[in-house]
């Protein structure tokens, strides 16, 4: 505890901007020659925007990639200048703002006419990246319309209203890297390059890959690869830890011990009763909960205290839940855990890990980063940063 200067934040992640920037240039190196395009959607995987593509550009990605326009709008807003690629629409998204801010917009299909109405208003031509469907049966054009989305592209391109800069394509199953469709799509992304050059595109960036795909599918690397996960430290594969692919966790989640009690045998713990201590114990509250972005269904997932795991016991509550000190011998002692820090995860070095929460819950690790809520503090540490 601390009891002068800045009282730390009660529950924080801590978002290690060294490692970002050592996972960016990990993956650089793999993805060589190809560039990277760091994909900061969804406030960074909850790791925050901003301070993370500034980063990630520092470390050598040279563009970034978000979901939304308004994604885009807040790297700009923070000064940002690094060429961006937008990728998911609606009828009421902002084209305009996204061609005024020079925002590149991927376009699928109906988006081109909204895209060149706004640019014909401005009289400044948009950046598009046409996407072709390779099979994940998302966005991107049907093959089958293929060649009439590049004939109104290059019309446009023409007129003056927009110049078609990439082709891109997104892969369903890379982090199964034994999985045959891969090969299909990647085979299906050839031949759209191919046909788009024939047309006369002159393409400044082919781009197919996600992270699973970058470190596992080098064929899938083309002129530059799009990392989300891989940035974070996280790995995209059942069997591999970040650990074992060269990645370091960027995110640890932190808060103290807010209670510190004893209860005889069979006393019930949270809501539904469904946890009772088997024998006299301690019991340990944590503040934080589903409001939090802590998964309800993860009970069961490990924290550690003073450097010993404890699993969650009884169901996860809107703020809290709690841990049973079962087997630490403070039962009977004046012994209080009260104010010791608790870690949820961290970078698994002595820490649990965000896959294992992501076990714990059925879910992947991609969400229980993303989901951390607002009411979590994030805290910019960075050891490699001049003080
Ligand atoms: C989210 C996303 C990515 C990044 O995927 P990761 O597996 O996190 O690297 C790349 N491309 C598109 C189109 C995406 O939506």
């Amino acid at each position: 505890m601390s009891f002068s200067g800045t009282p730390l934040p009660e529950r924080r992640v801590d978002i290690d901007l060294a490692a970002v920037r050592h996972n960016v240039r990990h993956i650089a190196e793999i993805a060589s020659p190809a560039r990277v395009m760091a994909v900061v959607k969804a406030d960074g995987y909850g790791h925050g925007a901003v301070p993370v593509a500034k980063a990630a550009l520092e470390a050598g990605a040279t563009w970034l990639g978000v979901a939304h326009i308004a994604e885009a709008a807040q790297l700009r807003e923070a000064g940002i200048e690094a060429p961006i690629l937008a990728w998911l629409h609606t009828e009421s998204s902002d084209f305009s703002a996204a061609i005024e801010m020079g925002v590149d917009l991927g376009i699928s299909g109906w988006e081109l006419a909204h895209v060149v109405a706004e640019a014909r208003r401005l009289e400044r031509p948009a950046r598009v990246h046409l996407k072709i469907d390779t099979g994940l049966g998302r966005n991107g054009c049907p093959p089958e319309h293929w060649e009439t989305l590049l004939g109104e592209a290059l019309e446009h391109q023409e007129d003056g209203l927009l110049r078609v800069v990439g082709v891109f394509s997104h892969l369903a199953v890379a982090d199964e890297p034994d999985r045959e469709e891969t090969d299909e799509q990647i085979e299906r992304f050839r031949d759209a390059v191919a046909v788009a050059e024939d047309a006369g595109v002159d393409l400044e960036v082919r781009h197919l890959a996600n992270t699973p795909g970058t470190l596992s599918r080098p064929d899938s690397h083309f002129d530059l690869v799009r990392v989300g996960l891989g940035m974070y430290g996280l790995s995209p594969f059942e069997g591999q830890t970040s650990l074992e692919l060269g990645l370091r966790p960027a995110m640890t989640f932190r808060t103290t011990i807010a209670n510190c009690k004893e209860v005889p045998a069979g006393h019930g713990v949270s809501y539904g009763l469904s946890y009772r201590t088997e024998k006299r114990t301690t019991l340990g509250l944590i503040p934080v909960g589903y409001g939090d972005g802590v998964p309800r269904v993860a009970t069961g997932a490990p924290v550690s205290v003073d450097g010993r795991r404890y699993p969650v016991v009884g169901r996860i509550a809107m703020d809290q839940f709690v841990i049973d000190f079962e087997a630490t011998g403070i039962v009977g002692t004046d012994d209080s855990l009260l104010g010791h820090e608790v870690v949820l995860f961290g970078d698994g070095n002595g820490t649990p890990t965000v896959d294992e929460w992501a076990r714990a819950c059925g879910s992947i690790n991609y969400e229980i980063v993303t989901r951390i809520s607002p009411r979590v503090v994030r805290r910019y540490v960075d050891p490699e940063a001049d003080s």
